[in-house]
């Protein structure tokens, strides 16, 4: 089925997508920024952050992967804008992962600005935790859905990542749906979107008609939408709903983190609701024909872009946390699906 395409409207994003360079800092209109953060060793290539200019504040959104060399861009796109990086005063990082959150600590150190997440995000990142217990749990949970014992040590989490998470910055905010970022002059609504991550959120600019759709809707990609325990039951129900929630203005520019804007929400929406479901359909064939017992079973039989025998490591770990999300909502959907997954439970992450 084919549905109507987006209205491209990043076209220097788009070609320096095709030519594989990072984009350039871009004025949109009036007193909005958009800066490309380099997002090393990853096909993303870069994070699109953007500064928001209000009445003696300006706020960031997703300041990107943290590294000297981010920073540099960073500063560069600032000086253009007319700033420095103390003129900074507030940081909104979409969610938590760190090709969004991750310069966040090292910024709010250098300037005094606030950091913010949305008020349903993970609350893990630097509470004291059992490191051990945790990495353990998420073991045994691969290991449940089948992940063979001698690729457990390529796919589960380890103290590295860990560690990693740990590093970024627990905010000082948190943001309710429906509230406005506390920026003077500025006017960002909160739409809670949760899927991609647990609290997940996409800024709605109504003056500037524009939409911060950080991860959950991009132009090209659909957003990798995982089950992980301890984590929200279903995600993909999650994002079906928060999809419903931002497919409301197809005339607003959508400034995503990654790729290029575009405008024609509601059309990206069906895009990927359609993805989605198609993905699930899929599923429900490799069962029927494969008869998988379990999570890994059903993943090596589904289609990968570049195949399944090329996915390792963290690759492997999205494609295997993907596939259970659909298990999940499949489940939920009626379909009586024999494969074991561990019932959510209270976190010993959160
Ligand atoms: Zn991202």
């Amino acid at each position: 089925m084919s549905l109507p395409s987006i209205t491209l409207t990043g076209h220097a994003q788009k070609e320096a997508w095709q030519n594989k360079v990072l984009p350039p800092v871009e004025r949109l209109s009036g007193e909005v920024w958009s800066i490309p953060v380099p997002f090393p060793d990853n096909p993303m290539r870069y994070t699109l952050s953007y500064l928001l200019l209000g009445d003696g504040d300006a706020v960031l959104i997703d300041p990107g992967w943290d590294s000297d060399a981010g920073l540099e861009y960073l500063v560069a796109g600032l000086r253009q804008a007319g700033l420095g990086l103390a003129d900074l005063t507030g940081i909104v990082a979409t969610h938590f992962h760190s090709d969004h959150l991750g310069m966040a600590a090292r910024l709010r150190t250098a300037t005094k600005a606030w950091v913010a997440l949305g008020d349903k995000e993970m609350r893990r990142l630097t509470e004291p935790e059992d490191p051990d217990l945790i990495l353990r749990t998420h073991r045994e949970e691969l290991a449940l859905w089948g992940v063979p014992h001698n690729r457990l040590d390529e796919v589960a989490m380890n103290h590295q990542t860990l560690t990693h998470l740990r590093n970024l910055a627990d905010p000082d905010l948190r943001l309710a749906h429906g509230t406005l970022v506390p920026a003077k002059g500025l006017h960002l609504r909160v739409v809670t979107t949760p899927g991609h991550s647990p609290g997940h959120i996409c800024l709605v600019d109504e003056p500037h008609a524009m939409i911060f759709s950080g991860d959950h809707v991009l132009p090209r990609i659909s957003p990798h939408i995982a089950l992980e325990l301890p984590g929200p039951a279903n995600p993909l129900a999650d994002y079906y709903e928060s999809l419903d929630l931002i497919a409301f203005e197809d005339a607003m520019e959508v400034c995503p983190a990654h790729e290029y804007r575009f405008s024609g929400m509601q059309r990206r929406v069906a895009q990927l609701i359609e993805h989605n479901r198609e993905r699930s359909a899929e599923v429900l064939r490799v069962l029927e024909k494969h008869r998988p017992s379990t999570v890994w079973g059903i993943a090596r039989h589904l289609t990968w872009s570049r195949g399944w025998e090329s996915l390792q490591a963290f690759s492997l770990r999205l494609a295997v946390s993907e596939t259970a999300s659909h298990v999940v909502y499949l489940r939920s959907q009626g379909h009586d699906i024999d494969v074991p997954i561990t019932e959510p439970h209270p976190s010993v992450l959160r």
